[in-house]
């Protein structure tokens, strides 16, 4: 029996590969590597190049490698891209997500794990945010992941799949053994973008909105390890296993950070005071995002490791990026 990880050679897919793999799982990963890399997927893990909205080769893996769960990450995640090109977003992240879940359902895949987002919950007007508050996805990357979790909900009613719906917050850091990170030219976010500028691999940084209506004027948000993130999936697939139900759970960690506190631990940790400045507010942006992160604890008995430990998360960050770097030349 294998996990089908799809999106494995993507950033948080890939460190879900290495999970199993650390753990002793067969693992399958389909990847169309639009964004992931070949090269971040080891050897020991099964590699097929292709499109999880493809029912006729989901339904050919599917029964060849034996799949007993789906870890369903792959995906289209950039939010001005989803405003840009909604149809794009919704035929890739929710119309070819139906193919796969309707692929796992008749070939009586028993476990699926998704990969959502905290966008579906929009601007909340309450922070911490929990899973049951009324949910107002403010783009459509948002309401493409929404109508995901929607059709599992409906769909795990019908037949005998049962799903764990997980909320990803602001995923940073990497693999702390070093084997995996955020890869992405031209990734968005913030610890990445800090972490080059303090590497001088960009010039300086911009600061999007310092007049928010937070203790120091920068938006708020809850930072998770990726590996911490994984770890949390390796608990959904136990407990799946173990007969338990379906859910969804925040994945956080429950304690906000702003924007000039992480750039203050990305100059602190890399010893590097490199320029920011203050540009305007960048559309969309909540004034502040954090997890209500009890259910994801209890339900699922998730004990993060590096809660706490801001600067290890950015040692990551700066570790991977140098690696990176020197693999590109
Ligand atoms: N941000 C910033 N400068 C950057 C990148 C991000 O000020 O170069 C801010 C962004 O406006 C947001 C926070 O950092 O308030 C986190 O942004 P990111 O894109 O990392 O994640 P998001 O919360 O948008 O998913």
């Amino acid at each position: 029996m294998s996990i089908l990880v799809t999106g494995g050679a993507g950033y948080i897919g890939g460190h879900m590969v290495l999970a199993l793999l650390d753990a002793g799982e067969e693992v399958l990963v389909l990847d169309d590597l639009s964004t992931g890399f070949r090269w971040a997927v080891p050897p020991q893990a099964a590699f097929v190049a292709g499109d999880f909205g493809d029912a006729e080769l989901v339904a050919r893996v599917l029964r060849e490698h034996r799949v007993e769960a789906i870890a369903h990450f792959a995906a289209k995640i950039v939010v001005p891209d989803s405003v840009a090109d909604p149809l794009g977003y919704y035929w890739n992240n929710t119309a070819k997500a139906r193919t796969l879940i309707a692929e796992a359902v008749r070939a009586g895949v028993p476990h699926f794990i998704f990969s959502s987002t905290a966008a579906v919950y929009g601007e909340p007007a309450e922070s911490p945010v929990v899973e049951d508050i009324q949910l107002s996805p403010i783009n459509p990357y948002g309401r493409s992941k929404l109508m995901v979790e929607w059709m599992l909900a409906d769909t795990v009613k019908a037949h005998p799949l049962k799903a764990v719906v997980l909320r990803y917050f602001n995923v940073a850091g990497a693999d702390p053994a070093g084997r995996l990170g955020q890869s992405t030219p031209n990734a968005t976010h913030l610890i990445k973008i800090a972490v080059q500028a303090a590497l001088g691999h960009r010039q300086g940084m911009d600061i999007f909105g310092t007049d928010y209506p937070t203790p120091d004027g920068t938006c708020v948000r809850d930072y998770i390890q990726v590996s911490d993130l994984i770890d949390a999936h390796m608990k959904a697939l136990a407990h799946l296993r173990g007969g338990g139900g379906s859910l969804t759970c925040n994945c956080g960690y429950g304690r906000g950070l702003s924007v000039k506190e992480i750039v203050a631990a990305v100059k602190e940790v890399s010893g590097v005071d490199f320029p920011v400045r203050t540009a305007a507010r960048r559309a969309g942006d909540p004034a502040a995002l954090v997890a209500g992160a009890d259910r994801v604890r209890h339900l699922l008995g998730w004990t993060p490791r590096f809660a706490d430990d801001l600067p290890a998360i950015v040692t990551q960050a700066l570790d991977w990026e140098r690696r990176l770097h020197n693999r590109q030349g």
